[in-house]
C-alpha cells in the first residue's frame, strides 16, 4: 500500500450516484482540506482525512509515502473529445485564417479535413503511432490521464481502420487510456464530393459492420454541420451505428444551427459536442434525454471565433456538462485541458467548481468511464495529478503555463 499525504486540498469530485453532475452538485466542487489517499496497486483504497490516516491504518506499513508538500492534488483530468491519429500539422491553415479566410473557405477549397485525409491515407502506420505518442505525452504532461480518440482522417475503410488500430496500439502503449470513436463521417472525401450519397452508403452498408464486427470502437460520431452531413444523412447513419451496437456522439451546431441537438437527443447520443449555435428547443431536448454537451471553447478560440456555445444557458436547463481539448491540427491544437479551462472561464462564464467537475467526474460520464475514473473514490484507478497551486481556483486562473508536478496513473507515477 501507497500513502498520499500533506495535500492542501483533495480535491475528489465524488459523486456517489455515479450519474453526470447537474444543478447543485455542478456547483459545488467535493474536496477534503488535509485529505490522505491509500492506494494498492493502481486501485484507490481509501480517501479522507490525513488525521484519521494513523488510526485506520494503526497497523499497516507503507511500501511508499509521497508528500505532496501542501500542495493541490486532483483526480487524472479526463478529455473526452480528441483526434489524436494524423500525419501531419496545418500550420499553415492557422496563418490563412488569421489573414481572413474562413474555416469552411478553406474546407472547400479542398484543406481543413480533406488535406488531413489526404496524408493520412499515404503515411505508414508507424508515422501515425509516433505522432500519437508524441501528442499524447503533451497531453500526459498537462494532467490528462484518460481521453477519447477519434479516427476521421482516412475516410476510407482502409484508412479508418488504420486509424483505429493505431489508437488500440497507441492505448497499449502509453500510460494514459484511451476511448476509441469511429469518425468516418467527418467530411465527404475528394472522390465522393460529386456522389455524396455513395459516401453515405459506403458508411452505412461497409465502414460501419466492419469496424463493429472487429471491434475497433465503442463510440460512432458524425459531423453534423451546413456544408457536411445534414440531419437526414446523419439520422441515417448514426441510426445503423445504434443497430450496430455503438453509442453515439455528435459534432453539432458549431458553425451554424442545423438540428444537431434535437437529432442527438432523438437517438440518445451519450453526448453532443461543440453546440456553439444549439437551438433553445435542441437544450430543453438534451435535458430531458440528459444527453451531455461537451464544450470545446478552444475550438472557438483557436478559430478566432466571436461566438462561445451558450454554456451557461445551458447550465441552467439542467443539461449536463463537460469539457473538452477537440485536440487536433486544424481547428484546436491545444493537448491541455487545463488552457481549455481559463478560456471557458472567461468565455463561457463557468465557475471554477464547475469548471473542475466539468473536466474530471462529467467528462468521465461523456465516455463511460466513471466507474474507473474521474473521481477519487475507493475502488476506482489511483489516477491523480499533484498541481504547484495552493487551492483549485488556481487552476484555471494560471494562464498558459503549466503547474503539473507529478501525474500518477493506475498508481505508477508516470509524469
Ligand atoms: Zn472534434
Amino acid at each position: 500500500m501507497k500513502l498520499l499525504r500533506n495535500c492542501s486540498q483533495l480535491v475528489t469530485c465524488n459523486n456517489e450516484d455515479q450519474t453526470p453532475k447537474t444543478g447543485d452538485s455542478l456547483k459545488r466542487l467535493e474536496m477534503i482540506e488535509h485529505g490522505a489517499l491509500v492506494f494498492e496497486g493502481e486501485t484507490i483504497k481509501w480517501v479522507g482525512n490525513e488525521s484519521d490516516v494513523a488510526t485506520q491504518f494503526a497497523d499497516a506499513r507503507f511500501e511508499e509515502v509521497i508528500n505532496a508538500n501542501g500542495m493541490l492534488v486532483t483526480p487524472g483530468l479526463v478529455d473526452p473529445h480528441t483526434h489524436p491519429v494524423f500525419a501531419a500539422t496545418r500550420e499553415d491553415e492557422f496563418y490563412m485564417r488569421n489573414a481572413g479566410k474562413s474555416y469552411m473557405e478553406i474546407a472547400e477549397a479542398g484543406g481543413g479535413i480533406r488535406n488531413s485525409a489526404r496524408r493520412l491515407r499515404q503515411a505508414n502506420e508507424e508515422v501515425l503511432f509516433q505522432n500519437g505518442i508524441r501528442f499524447l505525452n503533451r497531453m500526459l504532461r498537462s494532467g490528462t490521464t484518460t481521453a477519447e480518440a477519434k479516427s476521421g482522417y482516412g475516410l476510407s475503410t482502409e484508412s479508418e481502420v488504420k486509424s483505429l488500430e493505431v489508437i488500440q496500439r497507441l492505448n497499449g502503449a502509453h500510460p494514459i487510456d484511451l476511448v476509441p470513436t469511429f469518425l468516418g463521417a467527418h467530411e465527404f472525401p475528394d472522390e465522393y464530393r460529386s456522389d455524396r450519397e455513395g459516401y453515405v452508403r459506403l458508411l452505412i452498408d461497409e465502414m460501419i459492420p466492419l469496424v463493429a464486427k472487429r471491434k475497433l470502437a465503442k463510440y460512432c460520431d458524425i459531423f453534423t454541420e451546413a456544408g457536411v452531413f445534414d440531419i437526414e444523412q446523419s439520422r441515417r447513419i448514426m441510426s445503423a451505428a445504434k443497430q450496430h451496437g455503438f453509442e453515439l456522439k455528435f459534432h453539432a451546431d458549431e458553425l451554424k444551427s442545423v438540428g444537431g441537438a434535437e437529432l442527438a437527443a432523438e437517438l440518445g447520443a451519450v453526448s453532443a459536442d461543440h453546440l456553439v449555435y444549439a437551438s433553445d428547443e435542441g437544450i430543453a431536448r438534451m435535458a430531458k434525454a440528459k444527453t451531455i454537451a461537451v464544450f470545446l471553447p478552444s475550438t472557438t478560440f483557436f478559430l478566432g471565433h466571436r461566438d462561445y456555445a451558450p454554456a451557461r444557458k445551458m447550465i441552467a436547463a439542467g443539461v449536463p456538462v463537460a469539457l473538452a481539448t477537440d485536440f487536433n491540427p486544424g481547428s484546436s491544437c491545444n493537448t491541455s485541458l487545463q488552457a481549455t479551462m481559463t478560456i471557458a472561464a472567461i468565455y463561457l462564464k463557468m465557475t471554477a467548481e464547475e469548471l473542475l467537475n466539468a473536466v474530471t467526474f462529467n467528462s468521465a460520464c461523456a465516455i463511460g468511464m466513471q466507474k474507473q475514473v474521474g473521481s477519487l473514490q475507493s475502488g476506482k484507478l489511483a489516477d491523480f495529478v499533484l498541481w504547484d497551486a495552493e487551492n483549485y481556483k488556481q487552476l484555471p486562473y494560471f494562464f498558459a503555463q503549466n503547474p503539473v508536478t507529478s501525474v500518477y496513473k493506475r498508481g505508477q507515477r508516470v509524469v
